[in-house]
Order: structure tokens, then sequence, then C-alpha cells
């Protein structure tokens, strides 16, 4: 039994669900990150959990011509509920309304999980970016089934989990699958959250992100709300250590750091955005503007059944406001020193130590920016060879 080595492991939970012996679990580990976790006693060694891991064996490719679009559901309460355009809403709705299943990242308690939903009136809880890692467990066993019971299914989530269900799926009948990613920037150690469970005073997360006054395509409208055990909702808005944590580089989970997923190398039908750095479209920038890029045709009659406007654009466009999209590579990260140090602070509960180690003008903080400085020469140098493989740049 192999599985993909720690510093590459995304916690797809892929492996999980194809063990037929449940000799797979995941749990988190002390740094706050999900593990998976191995019983000896359970195993066979048929090796199929090594098969599976999009990791030590990806998928084959699957993009035909990728071509950005700038979009937004024009259902304005969806849109309004959304992360940014709404554009997962927008084709989440048609899916519901052709009677097919949607699997999206909701809130449960404290924790992030991925649900299956079938009514329309269910899909809010799925709306909206949640900055911590989803539980997988069974969501692939799930769709598989849906599949094999002829339902039509859309799964949206991070394109490592694409690539597990793609990995998951091997030989099974994909045509009634459309699957969705999005652009990422990674995901942070959950030690923060954890403390907050632990203080006693909240009961779960109510959401991640603000729009009540608004999307923006410059600055980030973060903002942590929680639900206190009294039934009230507290903001404890951008400036916190789970917000700090997330925005922050230092402490982002080590295959983040060196994501496989990013550029062409994804599996899913279409990859959502938010469309930072946008000044054509800004008359739609209140209510949230995504970037929607297709990355093959069977997309577009399912595009064509939803309330999404889009309209063509092209990668320069975009991509100078949202490197993400083709770029997540900073393994160097892994090695700093203010990296244990943060993580040791933070299981030791000293929060005051690991957000100076975060703070820009630290000194971690100012050797970090010159990491990126020199990060920041390679990846143009890698923007300009991605471009010359897109046709719509
Ligand atoms: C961790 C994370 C990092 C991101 N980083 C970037 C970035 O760097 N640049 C960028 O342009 N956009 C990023 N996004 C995407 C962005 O926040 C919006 O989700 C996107 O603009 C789509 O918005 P929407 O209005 O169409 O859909 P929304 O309704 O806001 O969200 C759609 C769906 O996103 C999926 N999702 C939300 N949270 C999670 C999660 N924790 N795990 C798996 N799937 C999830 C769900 O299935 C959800 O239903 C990130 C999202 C997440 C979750
Ligand atoms: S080798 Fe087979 S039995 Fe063992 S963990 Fe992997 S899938 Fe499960
Ligand atoms: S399948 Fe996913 S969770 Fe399992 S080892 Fe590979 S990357 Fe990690
Ligand atoms: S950066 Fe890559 S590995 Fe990390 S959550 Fe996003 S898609 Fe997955």
């Amino acid at each position: 039994m192999k599985l993909a080595k720690k510093k590459d492991c995304t916690a797809c939970m892929a492996c999980i669900d194809s063990c037929s012996h449940q000799a797979l679990s995941s749990s988190i580990d002390p740094d706050g990150y999900y593990q998976i976790d191995f019983d000896t006693n359970k195993c066979v060694e048929c090796g199929l959990c090594t098969r599976t891991c999009p990791v030590l064996s990806p998928p084959r490719k699957s993009i035909e011509e990728s071509r950005p679009y700038a979009a937004w559901n024009t259902h304005q309460n969806l849109r309004k509920k959304s992360a940014s355009g709404g554009a997962f809403s927008a084709i989440a709705s048609a899916i519901l309304q052709e009677r097919g299943v949607v699997y999206g990242a909701a809130i449960e308690g404290f924790e992030i999980r991925h649900k299956r939903i079938e009514r329309i009136e269910d899909l809010p809880p799925l709306l909206g970016s949640k900055y911590q890692q989803s539980i997988m467990n069974g969501v692939y066993k799930s769709i598989i089934q849906d599949l094999k019971n002829g339902r039509i299914v859309l799964f949206c989530g991070m394109a490592c989990q694409v690539a597990g269900l793609k990995a998951v799926l091997g030989k099974c009948n994909t045509e009634n699958l459309y699957t969705i990613d999005t652009i990422c920037g990674g995901l942070s150690t959950m030690l923060p959250m954890l403390q907050l469970k632990q203080s006693g005073r909240y009961t779960g997360i109510v959401s991640f992100r603000d729009k009540e006054n608004g999307w923006q395509s410059k600055g980030f409208r973060y903002a942590l709300k929680m639900q206190k055990t009294d039934g009230s909702v507290e903001n404890l808005g951008l400036d916190n250590l789970v917000l700090n944590t997330f925005s922050s580089k230092l402490l982002k989970r080590s295959s983040c750091l060196d994501c496989q997923f990013t550029g062409n190398n994804r599996y899913s039908d279409c990859t959502i955005g938010d469309f930072w750095g946008d000044d054509k479209f800004k008359d739609q920038h209140c209510e949230g503007l995504s970037i929607l890029v297709t990355h093959n045709e069977r997309i577009f009659p399912l595009l064509k059944r939803t309330n999404i406007s889009i309209t063509p654009i092209r990668f320069h466009d975009f991509i100078h406001g949202n490197h993400n999209y083709y770029w997540t590579h900073y393994p160097q990260i892994r090695h700093f020193f203010s990296r244990k140090r943060a993580l040791a602070a933070m299981r030791q509960g000293k929060s005051n130590i690991a957000a100076h180690l975060m703070r820009p003008n630290s000194m971690a903080g100012i050797y970090m920016r010159i990491y990126l400085k020199l990060n920041f020469l390679l990846r143009k140098s890698f923007m300009l060879k991605f471009l010359k493989t897109q046709k719509y740049v």
C-alpha cells in the first residue's frame, strides 16, 4: 500500500472512498491539517488506493481548449448569496431544475463538508466560499451511485478534489457528470478554528465572506462570522487568526505550496473564480463578478440552459490579477523556520506569536516578502510560457 507523501497529499480523500475494506480514514494532524490514517489490519494489499490517488497516478488530461468569460448569474438573489458573480449557483440551479443532483461544500458546525442536494431550496448552504478544507469521505462513492442510477450530477470543489473524483471514477460512464473547480490559492491550518471551537463561545461558523456592502474587484471583502452560544452572530471581521492564516502563505497546507492542479492540469469542465482586477465590467462589481473558464465543448449546451450571463474575455484580461489560476508554486516555504515556529506556537495556544510571524512588517514577514519578490520573477516567466499554450490570449 502506497499513498502520496505527506508533503504532496492534498487530502482529497479519494483513496478513502476507493478502499472497500475501510482500511483508510481521515483525521486532523497536530499541525491542524487533514491526514490519511491507515489500518494495517484491515488492508488486503490490493493496491487500489495507490492506483486511485491523483497525485501518484494522475488521471488522463482532459482539457480540450480553455475559453475565459466574465460571468454572473442574472438571478440577483442567488448572485447576492454567492462569493463573486454566482456562476456556480446559475449552473447548479439548471441541474436541479432538470432533476439532477448537486454536490458542493457546506458549513456544518466548525467543519466544512461536501453535501449532496436534490432540491433548489437546499442550494443556499452550498453558496459562498468556505476558507477551510472540506471533508469528502463518502462523496465519491455517492457520486458513482448517482451516475449508476442515471442521474445528472454536478460536482463543485477544489481542483484537487475534481482530480480525485476523476481518478475514483476510472472507467465509470461520466456522460452525465459535470464538474466545476475553483481558482484556488490554497488552504491553511485549521488550528485557529479549532481554538475558536475550544473557547466554548461559539456553536459554529456562519460565513467567511461579506457581500453586505457589495463585491469589489480590488481588495478582499472577507469577514469571519461565527454563531455564538447565545444564538447571536459575532462578526470577527478580517483581522482574526483564521483569516490572517488563510491570507498568509506561511501556513498553507504543504500540497498547496506546490499545487499540481493549476493551469492546464485541471480535470473539470470549467473553472470559476473572482474577476479580480477587472475594469471593463464596473457596472457589475457591486453585485459580484465571476471568471468562468470553459475547458471543453460539452459544457456549452448546459450553460445555454442556465441563467448565466457570459461575455468572452481574453486570458490577459484576468491573469495578471489572478495568478492563482496558473501558479501556486512556493515549495521553499515548507522549510521556513517561521512556519515551524508559528505552527508550534499555535499548538501551544500562543496565537500572538503566530500572528506576529505572519505580519508583513515582522522579520519573518520581511523574509517572506523577499521570497515572494524572487518567486515573482519565476512566476512571470511561467506565465508567458502558459499563455503560449492558450488560444484566447
Ligand atoms: C479555499 C478557496 C480558495 C479560493 N481562492 C481563490 C483565488 O485565489 N482566486 C479566485 O479567483 N477565486 C478563489 N476562490 C474561488 C472564489 O472564492 C469563488 O468561489 C468563486 O469566485 C466562485 O464564486 P461563485 O459566486 O460562482 O460561487 P459560490 O457560490 O461562491 O461558491 C461555489 C462553490 O465553491 C465550492 N467551495 C466553496 N468552499 C469550498 C471548500 N472549502 N472546498 C471545496 N469547495 C468549496 C462549493 O462547492 C461552493 O458551492 C477560492 C475558493 C476557495 C473555497
Ligand atoms: S491496498 Fe487495498 S485494502 Fe489496502 S488500503 Fe489500499 S485499497 Fe484498502
Ligand atoms: S488520494 Fe488524495 S488523500 Fe489519498 S493519498 Fe492521494 S492525495 Fe492524499
Ligand atoms: S491549492 Fe491545489 S492542492 Fe491546495 S486545495 Fe487548492 S487545488 Fe487543492
